[in-house]
């Protein structure tokens, strides 16, 4: 395997890929490789490229091979970036409020450090946010609701919408 690049990679889908990504990015990249879609002429990167596609493939369809796959790359500290060591809901964080009344969410990380995020962070148009911790490379995966369900429950409160809590 080329170093750098993880079988994930080869697929082009995230380390968290569902089977069914997986299964669907597979059989995706290999229409595009199949030898009738091919200029006459193909070269032998292209028939190098389907060796990679198929021994990625026969591992990560595998369920028990994908787990030691995957703990391989988390103790080559491998693929910075990748690994989602948790999920964890946004109700569940801790929240803080900075200056400048910046609101910002945090979690402790099995590292001792944490992962944090600002509440400007979360988009509307997402449910989730990637957030790496600050002294490792895990990636957590923080969940959220953008809808006015949040105003009930939680830190989330419309605070950067309001500045008019300054009691400095
Ligand atoms: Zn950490």
């Amino acid at each position: 395997m080329t170093r750098g690049e993880t079988l994930y990679g080869v697929l082009g889908v995230p380390a968290d890929a569902s089977p069914a990504d997986i299964r669907a990015a597979y059989k995706e990249a290999l229409l595009a490789l199949h030898p009738d879609k091919q200029a006459p002429g193909t070269s032998a990167t292209e028939a190098d490229a389907f060796l990679r596609l198929h021994s990625a493939w026969q591992v990560l369809k595998d369920a028990e091979l994908r787990a030691a796959y995957d703990m391989q790359l988390l103790e080559a500290g491998h693929e910075k970036g990748l690994f989602i060591s948790a999920e964890v809901d946004l109700d569940d964080m801790e929240g803080h409020v900075g200056k400048d009344e910046r609101l910002s969410f945090s979690h402790p990380c099995r590292c001792g450090q944490a992962f944090v995020c600002a509440e400007s962070d979360l988009s509307e148009t997402a449910d989730s946010l990637l957030v790496q911790c600050q002294g490792c490379s895990l990636i957590m995966r923080v969940l959220y609701t953008v809808d006015g369900s949040a105003d009930q429950r939680g830190p989330v409160q419309s605070a950067s919408l309001r500045p008019e809590t300054d009691v400095s």
